[in-house]
Formats: structure tokens, C-alpha cells, sequence
């Protein structure tokens, strides 16, 4: 990728994660936090890499999960998450209905909700990947990372902060189009709530940001960017054939900006990647996805 752009191109590859994802990081901190306070059993609403994480970290750390997930999620996932010790719960039709439902739980059962994104103690253990990076590298020019709800975007800030050679480094967040809460938000100077996710990169899905995701992308030192969803599939598909790995588009996303050497970049030297990564993709599904959307452009071509 260096050679591709000419440009030092770092990636910090979080999809080598025991879960396939960062969520390791912060879902992982919340649960240690709660284990730590006595609390044994804890909560989960996310039918994704969050409720995945949060299954495999209470694991270990020997607490009973709970994930509530929505009618939707496909049986794949729920085995995934079984897998890992924890009881799957079916409760309505979209996430918003399986998180009260959680948070119900929770609190009847005197357990712990994990929130997947908007929690100060998620930041945290986010914020570990800087870190590392940081005892790895020199600080680079641009840090690029996705948004869903903007807890990996708060972790990253949060680490930078800590490690003052690497306080000022530019970030650009990355949104999918149909997924772009943050951008929206930031557009009207307010949090905003999506009336509907359009995007195929569910990960990215989240119809309202974190507040604190919102007051970061409002700073200087963080741009945002959106691409569509065809971009984002074609930079996995790049991905697989440089690197052999195979990452959700939510994390395409980030990387297609290095792929098409996207404008953002132009005077950076040297750019670090988060390669977020996630477990809901593989080669085949990254193929129809692919199909698909390009059924969809050549219809809207055929139309104008
Ligand atoms: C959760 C997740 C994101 C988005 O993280 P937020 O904290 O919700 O912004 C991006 N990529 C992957 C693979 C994820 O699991």
C-alpha cells in the first residue's frame, strides 16, 4: 500500500483481535470493570462484533452474558456468540427494541449493561491501540478510523492525548453513506437521529452518534469523510488480494481512502490505518454485496 500511494502506510490490524475486531479493547474493560465491582452477569444487545467480544470477554473473565439480540440476526451469529458460553435472546425487531430490553434485564438481575460504544471506560480500553501503536511507530501525519457510534473514534482521540508526540495527529473518520450519523450531526451542529440505515456496512449503523463522538469531530484535528458503499466492498476485496485478510466494509471504508488515494491525504507523509476488522464477512458475502450494488448503480445509470 506504501508503494501504491507513495506514502508510509501503517496499519494497525485490530482484526487480528481473538473476537476479529478492537472491540476486544473496550468491550473487554467494561466487562473487567463490572466483574471487578461483583457483578457476574452482564448484558449485551449487539447482534455484532460488540456482542461477540462482550460473549468471549465474560468468558474469561468468568462472568454469565446475556445477549439480547433482534428477529434479524441471522443464525450465524447467534451460534458465534453461543460459542462463547453466552445465552442468545431473541426480543423485537430492531436493535433499539433489544437494547431496552437488555437494559431491563439488566437492572431487574442487578447485572451490568455494556454499552458498545458511548461508555468513558469503552474510550479507554479503546484508546490501548494508540498505545501500542505509539511504542511501535513514530507518530504519523494522519490516523484514519471509521465511525459507527464513534466509540473507536473516542478511544483513538483519548490515546492521542495521552502521548504528547502524538497529541496534534490529524484524524479523519470515515462513514459510509446511509450509515453517516456523524457527519449528519456535525452538519447541524447537533446530535441527529438517521430515520433509517441505508448503507450494507451494518457495523457502521448507528442512527445517533455518542455526544462525546460529536464534541471530538467538531475539533480541527479530526476531518470527516464519507464513501459509498461500493468503494468501501472494493477495498476489502483489495485488502484480501494484498494482505489475505478479510475485513468487514465497515473497516473497507478507512482503507479505500489509501486505495484510491483519496484527496484527505495529500500532504500526509506517513498515515496509520486502524484496521478495525470485524467477524461478519467473508469472501463470498464481500462477492454478492459486490454484485448487488452494482446491479443497483447500473440501474440508477440506466435511469438518469
Ligand atoms: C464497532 C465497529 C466499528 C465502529 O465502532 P464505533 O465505536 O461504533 O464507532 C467499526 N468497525 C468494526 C469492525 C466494528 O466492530
Amino acid at each position: 500500500m506504501s508503494a501504491l500511494i507513495k506514502q508510509d502506510v501503517y496499519l494497525k490490524m485490530e482484526c487480528y483481535q481473538p473476537v476479529g475486531s478492537f472491540k476486544m479493547r473496550g468491550m473487554g474493560a467494561l466487562c473487567q470493570e463490572f466483574v471487578d465491582a461483583g457483578r457476574t452477569r452482564l448484558f449485551s444487545s449487539s447482534g455484532g462484533n460488540a456482542g461477540y467480544a462482550i460473549a468471549y470477554a465474560g468468558n474469561k473473565l468468568g462472568a454469565e452474558v446475556t445477549v439480547v439480540v433482534p428477529e434479524t440476526t441471522s443464525d450465524e451469529v447467534r451460534q458465534a456468540i453461543q460459542a462463547e458460553g453466552a445465552t442468545v435472546q431473541i426480543f423485537g425487531r430492531n436493535w433499539n427494541d433489544a437494547h431496552e430490553e437488555a437494559v431491563r434485564l439488566a437492572e431487574r438481575e442487578n447485572g451490568g449493561y455494556i454499552h458498545p460504544f458511548d461508555h468513558p471506560t469503552v474510550w479507554q480500553g479503546n484508546a490501548s491501540m494508540i498505545e501500542e501503536a505509539a511504542a511501535q511507530i513514530p507518530a504519523p501525519d494522519v490516523i484514519l478510523v471509521s465511525v459507527g457510534g464513534g466509540g473507536l473514534l473516542c478511544g483513538v482521540m483519548e490515546g492521542l492525548q495521552r502521548h504528547p508526540p502524538w497529541r496534534d495527529v490529524d484524524v479523519v473518520a470515515v462513514e459510509t453513506e446511509g450509515a453517516d450519523s456523524l457527519k449528519r450531526a456535525l452538519a447541524a451542529g447537533r446530535l441527529i437521529r438517521l430515520e433509517q440505515i441505508t448503507s450494507i456496512a451494518v457495523t457502521l449503523g448507528v442512527k445517533q452518534v455518542a455526544a462525546r463522538a460529536l464534541e471530538w469531530a467538531q475539533t480541527p484535528q479530526v476531518t470527516t469523510v464519507t464513501v459509498s458503499d461500493l468503494q468501501a466492498v472494493t477495498a476489502c476485496q483489495r485488502f484480501i488480494d494484498h494482505h489475505r485478510v478479510v475485513v468487514e466494509p465497515a473497516c473497507g471504508a478507512p482503507l479505500s481512502l489509501v486505495y484510491e488515494n483519496h484527496p484527505v491525504l495529500q500532504s500526509a507523509g506517513s498515515i496509520l490505518v486502524i484496521v478495525c476488522g470485524g467477524f461478519g464477512a467473508t469472501p463470498a458475502l464481500l462477492s454478492r454485496w459486490k454484485r448487488e450494488l452494482q446491479a443497483v448503480s447500473k440501474k440508477e445509470g440506466d435511469n438518469l
